[in-house]
């Protein structure tokens, strides 16, 4: 994990959006959803995979995506998951005590290059909790409710989310975490290649995955003997074992 020059750090928190909390809803003990609004929120063209950091320490950022933006109204939303079993990781520190009418600092709204949203006919998504968000954007999105784009897929949650996580992303299997991450998911794509698999060498399906770095390698690599072109397949590493992925 990069750490910025205080200086660096200020210069990106300063050229970020300024937003105001007006929202907290814990859909279950692990899952936490938060609106924000601001002017600055307004009047730009925002997609699915856009990410946002809020900065975390002097010279630290976490990376965090909206499940949803109005940039007609000034609105988003993130679906937060608190991961640690302390409390005190840095990112999930500050978003527990965020508070109604707290301010707080939207850094960028990009997506990389290789993870773009685009209208493919089928997309499969495979994901963690960590992910619920993003894949309520891509359910959510126009060319996904008038049926142009079919989404189907798998997220893994902690035990005890799984009916949090099935009102984020209704229309996605919600399956259990075990104690190696990407487990539950391996197994479910397994079953899933044994029962679909020659549908995937069809040039319409293409595969969004995200969320743990080595369980994403483990399903590309699956994918890929089931067929799948590697083109059609986009990965985001969210967080790995040790650190998060991206410097901020
Ligand atoms: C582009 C991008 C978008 C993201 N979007 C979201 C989002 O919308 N919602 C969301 O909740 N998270 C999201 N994340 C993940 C989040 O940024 C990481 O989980 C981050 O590490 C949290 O920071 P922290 O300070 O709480 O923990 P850190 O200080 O970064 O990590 C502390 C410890 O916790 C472990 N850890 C980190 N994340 C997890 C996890 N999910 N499960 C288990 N152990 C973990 C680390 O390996 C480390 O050992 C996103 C990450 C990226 C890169």
């Amino acid at each position: 994990m990069a750490i910025y020059p205080k200086f660096v750090a200020d210069t990106i928190e300063k050229i970020g959006r300024a937003t105001t909390v007006t929202q907290i809803i814990d859909a279950s003990p692990r899952l936490r959803l938060i609106s924000f609004a601001s002017p600055a929120l307004q009047n730009f063209r925002w997609e699915p995979c856009q990410v946002t950091a809020f900065r975390v320490a002097k010279g630290e950022f976490r990376h965090y995506t909206p499940s949803r933006l109005d940039p007609d109204n000034g609105t988003g939303e993130i679906q937060f998951l608190f991961h640690s079993t302390t409390g005190d990781a840095p990112g999930e520190h500050l978003v527990r005590n965020l508070r109604l009418g707290d301010e707080i600092t939207w850094c960028g709204l990009e997506a990389p290059r290789s993870f773009r949203w685009a209208p493919h006919p089928r997309i499969l998504v495979l994901g963690d909790a960590t992910t619920l968000g993003l894949w309520r954007s891509f359910l959510e999105h126009p060319s996904v409710i008038d049926g142009r784009t079919q989404v189907f897929g798998a997220v893994e949650v902690p035990d005890g989310d799984q009916h949090g996580a099935k009102t984020i992303t209704p229309g996605l299997e919600v399956i259990t975490a075990r104690d190696v991450p990407g487990a539950a998911l391996d197994t479910w794509l397994e079953q899933y290649l044994t029962d679909h698999g020659g549908q995937l060498s069809l040039d319409t399906t293409h595969a969004y995955l995200a969320g743990h770095g080595r369980s994403l390698q483990r399903l590309r690599s699956a994918l890929q003997c089931g067929g799948m072109g590697r083109r059609h397949i986009h990965t985001h590493a969210y967080w790995t074992d040790k650190t998060p992925i991206m410097a901020r």
